[in-house]
């Protein structure tokens, strides 16, 4: 059987003594190759339940040092492999695996959110988070207050006596903007607020978020994590174990577990992290220059620009830049910003981003964005001097 990462996450399979890289992290932690016929690559454990020898076993199941394996919505050997994984990437105690980066989210506001309790989110993050804090928790009790940012002062003025939670995402979605997490975190833990963080942008290769203060990091792992487009998923990650109990327990209850064989597809993605978002940075960079010096284009946001207003912040908490970002062409009519999707040729029009294709989507409503029709772009895995030429005569 595979190593369970409830047994111990923290140790690598292989037993070595010093804290393993990042990329070694991707190709062996948390894999018993011994136990699994000596696979290379971890079994795919397709199975809705486990069965157990005796009735004795039954009843000891979950003991201390047993794999506890019973039921594929509470936990599965190869989604075992997957946690095992995250909770090491994101310096992180324990992680547990969703069908959706929402199935995430949701998880982990509603098992740390009760009636009567206060949330401050930024304002520009996520749509789909803004509409859940606002349509869904406000129907159970529960108030938010969006912050436009990112001063801590904002943050600092928005909490209440019954803030329990502050939301966050640095970059921001939309407008890309860069919180100083430390300071807002030293902010709110002598207050027992809870910091959540969504790390989806960065990805663990670029940032770690627990290290910042927070006290659970979630991702999106449909987009970096995944990083082929080709599966749907989410991870949450705690800094230490007080809040595990209670997001195992949503988690189980709730019911939004990941299959195992996306597990298994994370897994072969999570291999070629570090070598991907390298290219993703390269061409994100090399675009944002192209556009941030070109007479149509108005404004860009991409906090790897040193002109960026959160460049320096971004320098401190960020070890590299994703191929996500921004900007706004000088004409602001449809007409415009509709021709220059249209003319793109590498870059397809469509939602979500994270995986080898380049994408293109307008915002027309992004907050934050000063009342201007936002494109977004995400950079895929292409050659970037091509991406770059297809910006270009798109512009044109
Ligand atoms: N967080 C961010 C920043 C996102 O962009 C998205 C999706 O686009 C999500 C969370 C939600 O993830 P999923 O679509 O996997 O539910």
């Amino acid at each position: 059987m595979i190593a369970s990462s409830r047994q111990n996450p923290t140790v690598p399979s292989g037993g070595a003594q010093t804290e393993p890289g990042f990329e070694t992290i991707c190709a062996h932690f948390g894999e018993d190759r011994a136990a699994s016929f000596g696979a290379a690559a971890p079994p795919i454990v397709q199975t809705s339940t486990f069965v157990y020898p005796s009735a004795e076993a039954f009843a000891r199941r979950g003991e201390a040092d047993t794999p506890f394996w019973d039921y594929t919505r509470v936990g599965n050997p190869t989604t075992g492999v997957l946690e095992a994984k995250l909770a090491h990437l994101e310096r992180g105690a324990w992680a547990l695996a969703f069908a959706s980066g929402m199935g995430a989210i949701s998880a982990a506001l509603q098992a740390c959110l009760a009636k009567g309790d206060h949330v401050v989110c930024v304002a520009s993050c996520y749509a789909p988070t803004r509409w859940y804090l606002d349509e869904v928790l406000a129907r159970f009790g529960v108030g938010v207050t969006f912050v436009e940012g990112p001063s801590v002062d904002e943050f600092r003025a928005a909490l209440r006596p019954e803030t329990r939670l502050v939301y966050l995402e640095s970059p921001t979605s939309g407008v890309f903007q860069i919180v100083d997490v430390p300071a807002l975190t030293a902010l709110l833990a002598p207050r027992g607020i809870l910091t959540v963080f969504d790390n989806s942008w960065a990805s663990p290769c670029f940032q770690n978020p627990l290290d910042l203060g927070c006290d659970l990091v979630l991702h999106s792992a449909t987009k970096y994590i995944g990083g082929h487009s080709d599966v749907v998923a989410g991870i949450i990650v705690g800094r230490d174990r007080t809040l595990e109990r209670q997001v195992r327990r949503q988690a189980e209850l709730a019911g939004a577990c990941l299959d195992p064989f996306a597990a298994w597809l994370l897994v072969r993605g999570l291999r070629t992290l570090a070598l991907r978002m390298t290219q993703h940075q390269a061409s994100g960079l090399a675009v944002a220059r192209l556009l941030a010096g070109h007479p149509f284009v108005r404004t860009v946001h991409h906090p790897g620009l040193e002109s960026d207003l959160g460049h320096e912040l971004a320098c401190r908490q960020l070890r590299g830049f994703a191929g996500l970002f921004s900007f706004a062409l000088d004409d602001q009519s449809p007409t415009a910003t509709h021709g220059f999707l249209n003319r793109l040729r590498l870059f397809s029009i469509g939602v979500s981003w994270g995986g080898h294709e380049s994408l293109a989507i307008e915002m027309p409503q992004a907050p934050g964005s000063a009342g201007l029709r936002l494109i977004r772009l995400h950079c895929g895995l292409e050659t970037t001097s091509d991406l770059v030429a297809d910006i270009e005569q798109a512009l044109r």
